[in-house]
């Protein structure tokens, strides 16, 4: 099919890659989280916030111990992983008007999180008087932060892993892309059964036809191939200006309306709700609840009257 239709080879809209799955994808999913610690830090005096939240400083991450401690003579927090340092952030570049005397740190872990599973929440605390002349604990809640209030780190916490994970990476991006080139599926797959029957092969041709007058035929990319409102949707990313693809394009999307979604044969009904436009034999079939479908239709009575009008109303929606 690519071969003959060129514009039909599936590609990433975004990046341009080769679509194709690979198992190297899970690989780096599923071990990127034990290779790398990835942890927010934010600055909050509203301690309601973090009613779930462990206050003892340390938390369970992969069986081993998380640790966050707030050095008050270096003032750093000092995060370990295992035993071992993983961070050691200076918490003094954060605030503009003095330091809090003290941190208090509330620490999360959520491993079913997609993105940063590790959330740390610092409150800043000062020691001060109150009303009774004792010395207790204000939360700092006039403190301005030098920038906005949530920090993100990356560690590395296992190092083969990591470098096992970016060399595979690397082998994704370049080499497999380099040699991938055979698709798996291809654009055409998108258009529904009947259209395929009743004018598919026509209308590749004709495409093909017109993108080679134009000298358009390898640059001339599928964006997306879809039904909506019970027509046929072919989007593109473009075509020199004086060819005729937008209007072969347009000619076969209104022919869509005239064919059996499902096999291609001259519709005659159209379904309520989820429009489809479909033929007698599809619109007489029973449905899996035991109904018929032609409970669920009504007629195409006329082509130019009310229905095609019903139609262009639901196009412009
Ligand atoms: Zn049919």
């Amino acid at each position: 099919m690519c071969i003959k239709y060129p514009f039909l080879y599936p590609r990433n809209r975004f990046t341009g890659m080769h679509y194709n799955y690979w198992k190297i994808i899970e690989y780096h999913n599923n071990n990127y989280k034990n290779a790398v610690l990835s942890y927010q830090i934010s600055f909050d005096d509203n301690i309601l916030s973090a009613a779930l939240y462990d206050t003892t400083g340390h938390i369970n991450v992969h069986g081993k111990e998380l640790t966050a401690k707030y050095d008050v003579i270096s003032r750093r927090l000092n995060i370990t992983y295992n035993g071992s340092y993983v961070n050691s952030i200076d918490l003094r570049k954060y605030f503009k008007k003095g330091m809090p005397q003290d941190f208090k740190i509330y620490m999360t872990y959520n491993p079913k999180s997609s993105h940063v599973n590790i959330k740390l929440l610092i409150a800043p605390v000062n020691n001060s008087k109150n009303s009774y002349g004792i010395d207790e604990p204000t939360y700092f809640n006039n403190i301005v932060l030098n920038d906005e209030e949530c920090h993100f780190y990356n560690c590395i916490i296992n190092r083969p892993l990591y470098w096992k994970i970016k060399i595979l990476d690397w082998i994704h991006d370049y080499p497999l892309q380099w040699l991938h080139f055979i698709p798996t599926y291809n654009e055409y797959d998108a258009m529904e059964d009947g259209w395929k029957i009743a004018f598919g092969k026509q209308m590749l041709d004709e495409i093909k036809t017109e993108l080679k007058r134009v000298n358009y035929l390898y640059k001339y990319r599928i964006f997306d191939i879809k039904e909506k409102y019970g027509s046929l949707r072919w989007e593109d990313c473009g075509y020199p200006v004086g060819s005729n693809i937008g209007k072969i394009v347009w000619k076969y999307e209104q022919m869509s309306y005239d064919y059996c979604i499902h096999c291609g044969k001259p519709a005659k009904w159209v379904t309520r709700g989820w429009i489809t436009y479909i033929c007698d034999e599809c619109a007489h079939k029973t449905r899996k609840d035991g109904t018929c479908e032609i409970d669920y239709c009504d007629p195409i009575v006329d082509k130019e009257g009310q229905n095609e009008s019903a139609a262009e109303t639901n196009e412009e929606l």
